[in-house]
């Protein structure tokens, strides 16, 4: 018998599978089909990490399985190459990010290859390769046209460390999600996204997805819809009126006092003498804390502003507070305080001592115009950085923006020698003198104007939020995807990962309606199936790190001698797919040594099977088929654990190895391949058959001396023999213990299924 060597078998299959491609996808429309893509990773120098293998895998196993139920399966890969990492290393070292980042995807290409994925590489793309980008420009122009790409002056999170403009999402309890330094609010003119113009159809549509309940439920939350009334209060001193925005205009009555958010735009109307300096220091404090952190706090602070409103419906004089529990964005940044009524009001109240009135409610007909507001606000898409998209847009001498012509498309990212940011806050990109200057016909003067290019780039979340469509087609130089590919091939059926579950999954479902709307995209919704996979920990549980030391690197797995099949099927085995999962060494040797014994299996002498291995048989198939579908990954290998404990006892049946290789490919494909070769001339997926799952065994319960001291299971058709019973009871080992001082006697009972022995 040959000894089980992965690292041999492993290196022949990637070899074969390098020369023939089984995983090219097949144009084949009409046939059915399956699209799979998990979010494809940023390729940093540290390489794959086992949490990549774990989203890979998942991902792996349903496109293998498919293939082997002979659908037409595409699996595609990339790369979100763009961003702070490669920047930051090339401020701190002069290298090109293009260049470390070719040097990254290289390592990781040869990585996934060394865990065997069934990938197509022939449609591999790179958010920073410029026949891509391309077209991430293009689709910028596309939302530029239809005013859904604008600007803005706006109060912007800023990190002073990084030189940049922050998302919301970027914004970690007043920290910058990247360098942990306290961030700032800044105005300044950004570009914006309108995706709130998709707010009701993105909300609205969320109940119809094949999605995990939590990310449908923070989708939701961050979306954030509430219909209410804006009512305007008259200010006694007569500084303009202020319009509040409730979703219980019926309260009014209630109302004792008005609350303003620190960013309100009229704030400064409000103040007195004596309160100025007080509210604008208040003021100040609160813009360092992220909106989070605002609605969060759990002692409630505001100050006087020193003006009143006048209550429409009451007519009393009530003061107007600033407290930064009321979010600028939100509504109009102002509120009417209701007491009596609003938790938040009331606890604001208590603390300050202010009036809280029980009263009436009042017709809330009397407020025609309902108006709906919403949480989520505009995407910010400017980033002040050299290593990301040019927006693709130029000014003209007196600073208005110009379309950069789509025949002019990709504007490149130009060579410089420092990717420092400027100190203004703008990219390295001001640096490219030559590069800034660009000529374009500006139809307000009827000639061809020099402009200045714009420097800012774009959030990284745009050029992912039309990848997946990329892969249908990614070679085409036409067209940002092929309209006849797409149709085929998409929406995803499946799309893995293990983060981003409000930004990028909210970005893409919005660039799809909107492309949908342009006539680009034949669905509205980009992804069928969500799978949410969960975290792989450190053995002591807490989060893998490098400080910490507690990093497994997935590549010294494999090469220690366990080798990918086990990695893998290890990390399928490590616990329910969707939840976080510790690392457990031993749990690994424990799923290689699984593995050697399907391989020892092989060398085994074949025995013919019977009933009860074929009952057997069936049942594992419907078992691991039924996992695979409801993506219980972990108690199919436990079944194929079971079958392979099974097979121990009965002997090597050839039927059942074949059954159990095909089987076990999706999880150990090289394996399995390699037993595949010896047993079988093809890898389709087996089918099972319910006739033979019914139960012809019964299991007998056996006491020694009236103490119940083992059970065993036995075919039915021998529950009439009663010596043939008694001898396999005999046989059991824990029995032979209890018996050892002779037996007296022996009853036994079939309709109970009891067999008692005396001793
Ligand atoms: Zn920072």
């Amino acid at each position: 018998m040959e000894r089980y060597e992965p690292l041999k078998i492993e290196q022949k299959w990637q070899q074969i599978w390098e020369k023939t491609s089984p995983f090219k996808a097949k144009e084949a429309p009409g046939t059915p089909k399956v699209m799979l893509a998990e979010m494809f990773p940023y390729p940093s120098g540290a390489g794959l990490h086992v949490g990549h293998v774990r989203n890979f895998t998942i991902v792996d196993v349903l496109a293998r399985f498919h293939a082997q139920q002979g659908l037409n399966v595409l699996r595609p890969f990339g790369y979100d190459t763009f961003g702070l990492p490669a920047e930051n290393y090339a401020i701190k070292t002069g290298t090109a990010p293009q260049k470390v980042t070719k040097i990254n995807i290289d390592n990781f290409r040869k990585q996934a290859k060394r865990l065997g994925f069934a990938i197509d590489w022939s449609r591999e793309i790179n958010t920073s390769d410029p026949e891509y980008y391309r077209w991430t420009q293009w689709c910028f122009l596309q939302l530029y046209k239809k005013g859904l790409a604008y600007q803005k002056e706006s109060y912007q999170w800023w990190c002073p460390v990084d030189q940049t403009v922050l998302a919301n999402e970027q914004v970690e309890n007043g920290k910058c999600w990247r360098c942990g330094h306290e961030v700032e609010k800044k105005k300044m003119k950004q570009w914006f996204f309108k995706i709130t113009e998709y707010a009701d159809e993105l909300l609205d549509e969320i109940d119809h997805l094949e999605w995990p309940d939590k990310i449908k439920t923070m989708q939701k939350n961050w979306i954030g819809r509430s219909v209410g009334a804006e009512i305007d209060f008259a200010v006694e001193s007569g500084a303009p009126h202020i319009t509040v925005f409730t979703t219980r205009p019926d309260t009014i009555y209630g109302a004792t006092f008005l609350v303003v958010a620190p960013e309100y735009g009229q704030l400064e109307s409000l103040l007195t003498d004596d309160t100025r300096e007080k509210v604008l220091a208040y003021k100040a404090a609160a813009l360092k804390k992220s909106e989070i952190e605002r609605q969060e706090n759990k002692e409630k602070t505001g100050v006087f502003t020193g003006s009143y409103a006048i209550n429409p419906a009451t007519k009393a004089k009530i003061p107007i507070w600033v407290a930064d529990y009321v979010l600028a964005g939100y509504g109009t940044g102002a509120i009417m305080a209701v007491p009596a009524m609003d938790d938040r009001d009331h606890e604001f109240a208590e603390k300050f001592d202010l009036p809280i009135v029980e009263t009436e409610l009042c017709d809330r007909d009397k407020f025609g115009t309902l108006k709906t507001t919403y949480r989520m606000r505009d995407w910010l898409i400017s980033r002040q950085r050299y290593w990301g998209c040019p927006i693709p847009i130029a000014y003209d001498s007196e600073g208005n923006p110009h379309p950069i012509p789509e025949d002019q498309l990709p504007v490149l990212i130009p060579e410089v020698d420092d990717y420092q940011p400027d100190n203004t806050g703008r990219s390295a990109l001001a640096k490219a003198t030559d590069w800034l200057k660009v000529n374009i016909y500006n139809e307000a003067i009827g000639q061809v104007e020099e402009m200045t290019r714009e420097t800012d780039t774009l959030d990284g979340y745009a050029c992912s939020s039309w990848y997946l469509w990329r892969y249908a087609s990614p070679h085409d130089n036409t067209a940002a995807w092929s309209q006849e590919a797409i149709k085929y091939w998409e929406p995803v059926d499946y799309y893995c990962g293990a983060d981003h579950a409000v930004a990028h999954l909210l970005y893409i479902r919005f660039w799809c309606k909107f492309f949908a709307d342009e006539g680009y995209l034949p669905f509205r919704e980009p992804i069928k199936r969500l799978l949410y996979n969960g975290y792989i920990n450190a053995p002591d549980g807490k989060k893998m790190s490098k400080s910490k030391g507690n990093v497994i690197d997935p590549l010294d797995v494999i090469n220690d001698g366990y080798g990918a099949d086990t990695l893998r099927t290890y990390e399928m085995f490590i616990g329910p797919y969707d939840q976080d999962a510790a690392w457990d060494t031993r749990s690994v040797g424990g799923v290689y040594r699984f593995l050697n014994r399907c391989w020892t299996l092989c060398f085994a002498t074949p025995v013919s099977d019977t009933d009860h291995t074929v009952t057997t048989r069936h049942r594992t198939i419907k078992k691991v088929t039924e996992d695979i579908h409801r993506y219980n990954f972990n108690t199919a290998v436990a079944a194929l654990m079971e079958y392979v404990n099974e097979l121990y006892k009965v002997g090597a049946i050839t039927e059942d190895l074949i059954v159990l290789a095909k089987l076990l490919k999706p999880f150990a494909p090289h394996l399995a391949s390699e037993m595949l070769e010896k047993l079988s001339s093809d890898d389709e997926w087996p089918k099972w058959e319910d006739q033979y799952l019914t139960s012809d065994t019964a299991e007998i319960i056996i006491q020694v001396n009236g103490k119940l001291r083992s059970k065993i299971t036995i075919d039915a058709s021998n529950l009439a023999d009663e010596e043939k019973v008694v001898a396999i009871a005999l046989a059991d080992d824990k029995i032979k213990k209890y018996t050892e001082p002779g037996i007296k006697k022996t009853i036994f009972v079939p309709k109970a299924k009891i067999l008692n022995i005396v001793v």
